[in-house]
């Protein structure tokens, strides 16, 4: 039987990874707003804004047209910033067949409605079995071919299954699950938290200081996923402290990077004005707070993040108990 057709929306660094990797198992159509890099991965096979200097699958397809790409798919992949999804689906509602599966790969909340990826596509495109696919995946190590691996969450097995043949390779390994609002939390969650360890790092706090904010992170992540749903081996999982970990401790990691350069002194505007791409954290800090709060559930770690990112906090009073002077001095 013909493999089903996969087609990847949006052009960033993550979503051009799986793109190319599921161009390897089967057709891949790449959509992106600019066409000059729809052409250079059609022709060098390269995305030379993301992910500069290394090569693409050959066969992965890309172009600037949306209707296009949506009306050959027979698996779509959101890879769009959280806060265009909903506008991105919203505008190709009418040429998405019926009843294929959609995959968020996007580790973020929707600011206003607090809403998870997926429940925005299940509004979006009722009757669609919405998933994810989450894990610790750097784009650049899994573009370059280190091992890694991922977890794929589907509504039902068979589906979850059927997709994972669509995104195994040799170097990524994908594994099932069925608990899609447990592994999609977690990759909202652990964003704000990276931000907190690069605090940390950028004020030059140490190794412990660091094991400490993450252990502690993994307890505040895991608390409110439970409570919000989530299954508690989730979060022992790939999906939770396996990308907590890579995310607070990748010199790469877009929202531990945010949280460094406060630290270090630099103002949140020029942060981002400096970024090609989004630290999905930044946002969603605050949506994280709102949530823990009509969850009841304690969450030192995220507010501290929330009145640093929202409310004008200084990093330095952040961590100040964290930084008391060496007993003796
Ligand atoms: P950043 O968005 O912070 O770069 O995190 C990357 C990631 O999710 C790795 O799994």
């Amino acid at each position: 039987a013909r493999k089903p057709k996969v087609t990847v929306l949006g052009g960033g660094s993550w979503g051009t990874a799986v793109a190319s990797i599921a161009a390897r198992n089967t057709e891949v159509l790449q959509w992106l707003r600019d066409p000059d890099i729809a052409e250079a991965i059609n022709t060098k096979h390269e995305n030379p804004r993301y992910l500069p200097g290394m090569t693409l699958t050959r066969s992965l397809r890309a172009t600037a047209d949306l209707d296009q790409a949506v009306a050959a798919a027979d698996v779509i992949v959101a890879a769009v910033p959280s806060q265009h999804l909903r506008g991105v689906l919203e505008s190709v509602g009418e040429h998405v067949r019926p009843w294929i599966p959609v995959v968020s790969l996007v580790k973020g909340l929707e600011q206003g409605t607090s809403k998870r990826m997926t429940e925005i596509i299940n509004e979006v495109l009722p009757g669609h079995p919405a998933g994810v696919l989450s894990g610790p995946n750097i784009a650049k190590e899994v573009v370059a071919g280190y091992a890694a691996a991922a977890t794929i969450a589907m509504p039902d097995l068979t589906t979850a299954t059927m997709l994972q043949g669509l995104f195994h390779v040799p170097w990524y390994r994908v594994y099932t699950s069925e608990d899609v609002l447990g592994v999609e939390i977690a990759g909202a969650l652990k964003n704000p938290l990276a931000i907190a360890v690069g605090f940390g790092d950028g004020l030059g706090a140490g190794d412990n200081t660091r094991a400490m904010v993450i252990t502690r992170a993994l307890h505040e992540l895991t608390r409110l996923g439970v409570a919000m749903g989530g299954r508690p081996e989730t979060f022992t999982g790939l999906a939770g402290m396996g990308d907590l970990i890579a995310t607070c401790t990748s010199p790469l990691s877009r929202n531990r990077t945010v949280g460094y350069e406060l630290g270090r002194g630099k103002t949140l505007d020029d942060i981002i004005a400096g970024m090609n791409q989004v630290a999905e954290g930044v946002k969603s800090a605050g949506v994280v707070v709102s949530l823990a709060r009509a969850h009841g559930v304690d969450t030192p770690i995220f507010d501290e993040v929330d009145a640093v990112i929202n409310h004008g906090k200084s990093v330095e009073s952040t961590y100040r108990g964290l930084l008391r002077e060496a007993p003796g001095h």
